[in-house]
């Protein structure tokens, strides 16, 4: 990058005022090194920060974005609704149309509450779960993130895992005594104490983790033979790996739902769903309390339906292909390099890339050779400590390129990435391996 005395200011003055200089410490720089850019501006696949610089921008607000920055139907839809007023505390239109956008999308899924954020989502899907089995016990698996509500944060991938925190200080141990957490693609043994099993259907805060054969569809009888409730965290795969989500995806149907980013068109929005019966424990119908002065905000409401509307079944088609191609070529690019470098771990085998595609979704992993890649949060750890991720984070962002800044995130490729950006990427991620890995 060029020009860095702005961002490099504002930083100075971030560190000030607001704790770590960020509102959220997945956008801390301290697991990769190097400067932080400050945005000023988005546009499609792009950012500008306010140095000017411009970058490829594979972020997208952590998957909030799906057709890329400022799209024209967003904008337009947010400035129409912000005129009509921004919010009410009375039912609106925009949030009748989210949740029958919902519905009519993702199979089996009946009822939709409105929330602001995905931890909101989360959390209270859980409390519904309980508040509908009457038992206390939640199962998640390692490396999940499910927001950062004090039950949940145990085994919490991304963020946590990046800071090298083994668990949250300040979350007192009565907050986890009835969360167990459970390695990723195993299916545990449940007993009539869990009251829900909680999972993201694809791993996407562990960098990317497809789940294996029959691992879903195991939960699912799991939860089945115990009478638990079946959670799908869709906050990431939902209206992102295609219309219906992972439930479509991967033909498995949890009970209960929790989405988020993508349905917000980048606005702050969640919403739990899930069947009908089960939501009906839900304050003003049943005894559940769950509320929210800005829940379905009008200019949310608005920024989705807009966002899903613009996503159509051939929209998410093309742009998982073009993302798998990419995916190949990328992890081609990657291993090439490190083979010319003859990076090997501590044991001196072989480091190879490991760049798994799911849906439009994309993770880079660094595994040795011969281990086909990661299943698990062990592995995504393990990959994280080889420090490579940081090196290739540094020398694409030199020319040009943003991922994530730490090792346990995914790349966010949107609607907006066609062809001639996808193919800049591979340009640049060949020449930027070659200096990363070297030496
Ligand atoms: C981002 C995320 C959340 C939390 O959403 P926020 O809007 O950041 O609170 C929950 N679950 C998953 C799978 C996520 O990726």
């Amino acid at each position: 990058m060029g020009e860095h005395r702005a961002s490099e200011a504002l930083v100075a003055r971030a560190g000030r005022v607001i704790p770590g200089g960020v509102n959220s410490p997945v956008r801390s720089f301290r697991s990769v090194g190097g400067r932080p850019y400050v945005v000023a501006r988005g546009a499609g696949p792009w950012v500008w920060d306010v140095d000017g610089n411009r970058l490829l921008d594979f972020v997208q607000s952590y998957g909030a974005s799906l057709l890329g920055h400022a799209h024209p139907a967003v904008v337009s839809a947010v400035r129409e609704a912000a005129a009509k007023g921004t919010t009410f505390g009375a039912p609106t239109e925009g949030e009748v149309l989210l949740a029958e956008a919902i519905v009519a999308r993702v199979p089996g899924c009946e009822q939709v509450r409105l929330v602001s954020s995905g931890t909101e989502a989360a959390m209270s899907a859980v409390r519904v779960a309980r508040g509908f089995t009457g038992r206390d016990r939640v199962v998640k698996f390692a490396g999940c993130y499910h927001g950062h509500s004090d039950g949940l944060l145990a085994g919490g991938g991304s963020g946590v895992a990046t800071l090298g925190l083994p668990d949250s200080a300040g979350v007192p141990a009565g907050a986890v005594a009835d969360t167990v957490v459970v390695p990723f693609n195993v299916v545990p043994e449940l007993d009539e104490r869990v009251a829900c099993v909680v999972v993201e259907p694809v791993a996407a805060n562990m960098g990317l983790v497809a789940p294996a054969e029959g691992f879903l569809a195991g939960l699912r009888s799991a939860c089945d033979a115990v009478g638990a409730l079946l959670l799908f965290d869709e906050v990431i795969t939902g209206f992102r790996l295609g219309e219906g989500g992972a439930a479509a995806h991967t033909g498995v149907r949890p009970d209960l739902w929790c989405f988020g980013k993508v349905i917000g068109g980048g606005l702050p929005v969640g919403a739990f769903a899930g069947r009908s019966d089960v939501l009906s424990v839900l304050a003003p119908l049943g005894p559940v309390y769950q509320a929210g002065t800005l829940s379905g905000n009008p200019l949310a409401t608005a920024a989705g339906l807009a966002v899903l509307g613009e996503a159509g079944p051939d929209a998410y088609r093309d742009l998982s292909d073009r993302v798998a191609r990419f995916g190949a070529a990328l992890e081609a690019v990657l291993d090439a390099a490190l083979e010319e470098a003859g990076v090997t771990d501590p044991t001196g085998r072989r480091l190879r890339a490991s760049v798994p595609v799911v849906g439009p979704l994309l993770g880079i992993s660094f595994v040795p050779d011969g281990s086909g890649g990661v299943r698990d949060f062990d592995g995504a750890a393990a990959s994280a400590a080889t420090g490579l991720y940081g090196r290739l984070f540094s020398a694409l962002l030199d020319r040009g390129v943003a991922l994530a800044p730490g090792p346990y995130e995914v790349a966010f490729p949107s609607l907006a990435h066609g062809p001639a950006e996808l193919d800049l990427a591979l340009e640049t991620a060949a020449a930027a391996a070659g200096a990363a890995f070297a030496g």
